[in-house]
C-alpha cells in the first residue's frame, strides 16, 4: 500500500486517518466496485439510495480518496471533455445540448447531496472565468462565447466579459476580457471524498482498504489472495485502469501537477479580486487552472508533467520540480502582486485521458462489469453523473441518464509502446513550444489549430 498523498487538501483534513478492514476471506455480494475514489463512492452512494437491501462492497488499493479524487483543483464543474459538435455526431443535436444541461444540473446535484449528508467542503458556487491574456485568446475566448451561443446557450450559462469589466471581478496582468460561466464551484476535494466515505459507510457500503484487485472477470473478483463473487463489478479506477493487462490501452494516465501558496493577504485579494472564489483558467495550449481557497491561498494547477514510458504510474512522479517551478512562474505572471509569495504545498496525480478524448460509462450485457472514466481532467462533476447512471444501469431502469451519448461510447485503444510515449511526450513539447510561440510572435501556429481542435472546441 502507498501512502497517502501529500497535498495542501490531505494536510487540511481534521479526523485522523485510520485505515479500514481489507479483504481477507472470500465473499459474496451484488455489485463490487474497485476503487475509492469519486466514481466508485458516488456509484455506491446511489445504489444504495435507490435500492438499500443492496449488498455492497468497495475494494479500494490504498485509502479512500487516495487517487485523484483527493487531489485535484477542486473545480466541480460542467466541463465535459468531449464538445456539442462531436456529441452530436454521436447522436444529435438535441442529445448533445441535453448532455451539456445534464452537466449544469450536475453540479448542483452535489451541492444538494452535500447539504443533505451534512458534509463540509468549502464549497463556493462563484462560477469560473476564462481569460485572455493577448489576442490570440482573446479570439479563442470570443469564438467559445459565440460558440455556445450558436448552440442556444445564453449569457446565463456562458457570456463574455471586456477587459474592463474582466479586471473588476479578476485582474489578471495584460488581461483584454475573459469568458464566465456560473457553473462551477471552488471546493476542497478531499474533504468531499473522505467524508462521501463515511457517508456511504453508514448507509451500509462495506469499504475495503489496503485491497488491490489484481484481476476481475465475470462475476470473480480477486483480491489479497480472496476471491469476491459479485452480480456487477464497478472498475472505479480511472487513470488507474491502465495497470490492468486487458485495460492497458483503454487510456492514459496523465499527470496534472499542482502548487498551494501560503495565504495571502486581504490587501493582496483585494488587488486580485476573485471575490466570491470564482474558479479561473486561460486559453493557452498546455492547460492551467486555480482556485482561491477558502482559508485565502491560491491553488494552482497544470498539465505539463512528462507522460512515462508504458503508462507507469510511480508516487514519485508527483513530484516534478520543473513543472512545480513553471507553475509558480505562471501564477506570478498571471498576478505579479504575488512575487515573492512562499509556496507551501506541491502535489500531483494521474489522471485518464482516451485516444478520442472521451468520458465514458460502459456496461458489458455478458459480464456483467461496468466501466467509468477518461474524464481528462474534468472528473470531480462528471463522476456524479457517472455513479448516478450506473446506478440506473445497474438497475435496469431506461432513464434520460442511461441515454446520454457517453453511456456505452467506446473509444479505441492507444497505441502500443514506444510510439505511445513517443506521441504523447511530442504533442506535450510540441504544446508548450506553441504556448511560447504564440506568447512571443503573437501568431497562432498551424499545431495549435490542431490542438484545439482535439480539445473537442
Ligand atoms: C492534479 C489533478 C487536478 C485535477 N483537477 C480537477 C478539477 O479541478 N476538476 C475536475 O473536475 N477534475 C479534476 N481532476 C480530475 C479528477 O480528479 C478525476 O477525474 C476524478 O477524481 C476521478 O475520480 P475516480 O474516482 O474515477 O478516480 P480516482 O479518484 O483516481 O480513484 C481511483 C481509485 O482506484 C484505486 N485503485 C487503483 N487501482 C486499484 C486496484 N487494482 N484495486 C483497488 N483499487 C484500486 C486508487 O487507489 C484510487 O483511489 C484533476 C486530477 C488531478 C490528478
Amino acid at each position: 500500500m502507498s501512502q497517502p498523498p501529500k497535498s495542501l487538501w490531505w494536510d487540511s483534513l481534521s479526523t485522523p486517518l485510520e485505515l479500514r478492514d481489507s479483504v481477507k476471506q472470500d465473499l459474496e455480494v451484488d455489485v463490487a466496485i474497485i476503487g475509492a475514489g469519486f466514481t466508485g463512492l458516488w456509484t455506491a452512494y446511489y445504489l444504495k439510495q435507490n435500492e438499500p437491501n443492496l449488498k455492497i462492497a468497495v475494494l479500494e488499493a490504498n485509502v479512500a480518496g487516495f487517487g485523484a479524487s483527493g487531489r485535484n483543483g477542486g473545480w466541480c464543474s460542467a466541463l465535459f471533455p468531449v464538445g456539442l459538435e462531436k456529441l452530436s455526431k454521436q447522436s444529435n443535436r438535441e442529445t448533445a445540448i441535453r448532455m451539456q444541461k445534464t452537466m449544469f444540473e450536475t453540479v448542483d446535484e452535489v451541492k444538494k447531496i452535500i447539504d443533505k449528508e451534512k458534509i463540509e467542503t468549502e464549497w463556493e458556487k462563484g462560477g469560473s472565468f476564462s481569460i485572455a491574456r493577448d489576442e490570440i485568446q482573446l479570439q479563442r475566448a470570443l469564438e467559445e462565447a459565440r460558440h455556445f451561443k450558436d448552440w442556444g446557450f445564453t449569457d446565463n450559462d456562458f457570456t463574455f466579459y471586456n477587459s474592463t469589466e474582466a479586471k473588476n471581478r479578476i485582474n489578471a496582468s495584460n488581461i483584454l476580457g475573459t469568458t464566465f460561466t456560473p457553473h462551477c464551484a471552488a471546493l476542497n476535494p478531499a474533504k468531499l471524498v473522505r467524508q462521501l466515505a463515511t457517508v456511504v459507510e453508514n448507509m451500509g457500503v462495506k469499504i475495503f482498504e489496503n485491497s488491490k484487485v489484481t484481476t476481475f472477470t465475470k462475476n470473480k473478483v480477486l483480491v489479497n489472495n480472496s476471491k469476491i463473487a459479485a452480480g456487477f463489478i464497478v472498475n472505479a479506477t480511472e487513470a488507474y485502469r491502465s495497470n490492468f493487462k486487458k485495460y492497458k490501452r483503454a487510456s492514459i494516465p496523465v499527470y496534472s501537477l499542482m502548487i498551494a501558496t501560503e495565504p495571502l493577504k486581504p490587501e493582496i485579494w483585494d488587488q486580485i479580486g476573485l471575490r466570491n472564489r470564482e474558479t479561473f483558467a486561460d486559453y493557452r495550449n498546455v492547460i492551467i487552472y486555480g482556485q482561491r481557497t477558502k482559508d485565502n491561498r491560491f491553488a494552482f494547477g497544470g498539465r505539463g508533467a512528462p507522460y512515462h514510458y508504458g503508462s507507469k504510474i510511480n508516487q514519485s512522479f508527483d513530484q516534478h520540480k520543473r513543472t512545480h517551478q513553471d507553475l509558480l512562474e505562471t501564477l506570478t505572471d498571471i498576478f505579479p502582486v504575488i512575487k515573492g509569495v512562499k509556496v507551501t504545498h506541491t502535489w500531483g496525480g494521474p489522471l485518464a485521458i482516451a485516444r478520442d478524448w472521451a468520458a465514458h460509462v460502459t456496461l458489458d450485457q455478458n459480464t456483467k462489469i461496468i466501466s467509468a472514466g477518461s474524464y481528462v481532467g474534468d472528473g470531480v462533476g462528471t463522476s456524479n453523473l457517472a455513479g448516478r447512471t450506473i446506478s440506473d444501469l445497474i438497475l435496469d431502469k431506461n432513464t434520460n441518464l442511461t441515454n446520454l451519448p457517453w453511456v456505452q461510447h467506446q473509444s479505441k485503444k492507444w497505441e502500443i509502446e514506444p510510439f505511445r510515449w513517443i506521441g504523447v511526450n511530442s504533442t506535450l513539447q510540441i504544446a508548450k513550444a506553441a504556448d511560447v510561440v504564440e506568447k512571443k510572435f503573437k501568431r497562432e501556429t498551424f499545431v495549435t489549430k490542431l490542438l484545439s481542435k482535439l480539445r473537442g472546441h
